[in-house]
């Protein structure tokens, strides 16, 4: 049986009405892209009204009764079920946004995007004075401002909690029991691997990580990287970019996807796997199905499959033994023979070294979901009311303490590092811990699948493990929530096993374990 041409009809009318929400929403992304990357200084005030109006008018067209009409039609029409599974999860997808933005005033989603400009600014003033008393009052009001906006939102979603609310938002349909539940699992299994390596006689060599590169040459490194995982940046027919800011980013849809990184000259590496990173979030969003586009299945999954993406190349690809086989001579000959001297594996270990450290963005990959874990924990306990925004700094310092053993000395290295908070960006913290769950479980498959892909890599070829990954996960853009995609992909639930025996397996060699 086909839909009637009536029903058809009407479902058309709300895919027009969504094309034109994309398309307004992609132009306020190159506005905030530029704001990062070209803005001069002084155009902060103009480009905060700009942001404030777009939003203002991004959330009358998600609210405009006309959708809410249509998809009633839609949904009530004696046809309905003659849809596809694409135009239903569709119609799903938009009832979802619609439901959602018109349960919040308008009011309170234009005062949150002017005071999210507001404390970010702050924020990098704040941190640059190392002074947690400057950002306080901004981010009390923000955070008041995103948690009136979580209990509306828990009521729409009929999530357990406010801060459920919040992370359904990234990751439909995770819950923050489920993340406590795998996250404590994650951060036992971590505590005995890092303790493994810390104790082991093996000492990598770092100090080859500081040589000083000129920018220039990284610059035509993170081309030559760009190039090897088929992200174009170069040709006629380009659909990326490089550029730079302070924190690397990615942004942009399908034609137009840009990325963002940093270079230092005096840590070359930094750069490297930053383009790594967003090459892997880029892929994602140039390799949705095209006939897709402007629809919402035609968008990722979730933030975290978005980061098992990102996590995929940087670190199961980027950081292997069998991915520098064949990219270090290339790395010799762009800098110069500057790490002629160093051995492969050296350099593996180096560019591996397991170290506890104070910023996220930095740490290695035994460490780093114990970042994510924290700002997780203050998040829930923030949420129900158990710590207050001032207590921020106190609780940070302490679990730092108990989790890595570090001593935060200052709260721009300790509360204040990240951006996500001055943004507003409660709920966010966990997609990257669960990326990396992700990133595990679809390798166990992939072996599978490719049992040789090491060999390939170590050959230089990325192009199999690429089409794998468009395959098995970009293809599906967003026709499932994240817990029936992995399901469907791996055959199994979210598990930490397999994310727990690939870092096992690996740092067991490294460290002569
Ligand atoms: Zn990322």
């Amino acid at each position: 049986m086909t839909a009637s041409s009536e029903l058809l009809s009407k479902y058309q009318q709300l895919m027009e009405k969504f094309k034109n929400i994309v398309i307004f929403q992609s132009a306020v992304s190159v506005l905030h892209w530029d704001m990062e990357t070209k803005m001069p200084p002084k155009g902060i005030v103009l480009r905060s009204q700009q942001m404030a109006l777009l939003s203002q008018i991004g959330h009358k067209m998600m609210t405009d009764p006309e959708i809410g009409k249509l998809i009633d039609e839609i949904m009530k029409h004696p046809e309905y079920e003659s849809l596809n599974q694409i135009q239903k999860r569709n119609v799903y997808l938009i009832k979802k946004e619609y439901d959602e933005q018109t349960a919040l005033p308008e009011k309170l989603v234009v005062e949150t995007a002017r005071q999210r400009t507001i404390t970010t600014d702050v924020w990098k003033k704040a941190k640059a004075a190392k002074n947690f008393s400057m950002f306080k009052p901004e981010l009390e009001k923000l955070f008041e401002l995103r948690k009136e906006a979580a209990e509306i939102l828990m009521d729409v979603k009929k999530t357990p909690t406010p801060y459920d609310a919040l992370i359904d938002i990234f990751e439909p349909k995770m819950t923050s029991e489920m993340i406590t539940r795998i996250f404590n699992k994650l951060r036992d299994g971590l505590t005995s691997l890092i303790e493994k390596c810390l104790s082991s006689p093996i000492k990598p060599d770092t100090s080859f990580l500081k040589r000083r590169i000129p920018i220039d040459t990284q610059r035509k490194i993170a081309v030559e990287l760009a190039r090897f995982i088929g992200y174009d940046v170069e040709s006629k027919e380009a659909g990326g970019r490089i550029d730079e800011t302070e924190h690397p980013f990615t942004t942009g849809y399908y034609h137009d996807v840009r990325i963002t990184t940093h270079y230092y000259e005096d840590n070359w590496s930094s750069a490297v796997f930053s383009v790594l990173h967003e090459g892997g979030h880029a892929l994602y969003e140039q390799n949705l199905p095209a006939e897709w586009i402007y629809q919402p299945v035609g968008t990722a999954c979730s933030s975290g499959f978005h980061e098992s993406q990102s996590r995929f190349v940087e670190n199961v690809v980027g950081r292997s033994r069998e991915f520098w086989t064949y990219f270090l001579p290339k790395l010799n000959a762009l800098t110069g023979n500057a790490f002629a001297d160093i051995d492969l594996d050296t350099f593996v270990r180096g560019v591996n070294e397991v170290k506890p450290s104070k910023i996220r963005v930095e740490a290695d990959e035994v460490t780093y979901c114990l970042h994510i874990i924290i700002r997780f924990e203050i998040e829930r306990d923030l949420f129900a009311g158990k710590i207050a925004v001032e207590e921020l700094p106190q609780v940070w310092n302490e679990k730092y303490e108990k989790y890595l053993g570090v001593k935060i000395e200052n709260d721009s290295e300790g509360v204040m590092q990240d951006t996500h908070w001055a943004s507003g960006l409660f709920g966010y913290f966990p997609s990257y811990a669960l990326g990396n769950i992700y990133s595990g479980q679809l390798l166990a498959k992939m072996q599978k699948d490719i049992p040789d892909w090491k060999t390939q890599l170590a050959e230089g070829n990325f192009k199999q493990i690429k089409q794998w990954l468009i395959k098995n996960v970009h293809s599906y853009g967003n026709l499932y929530d994240p817990a029936d995609l992995i399901r469907i992909i791996t055959g199994e639930e979210i598990d930490v096993e397999h994310y727990f025996r690939y870092l096992n397996e690996k740092y067991a060699r490294l460290y002569g374990f």
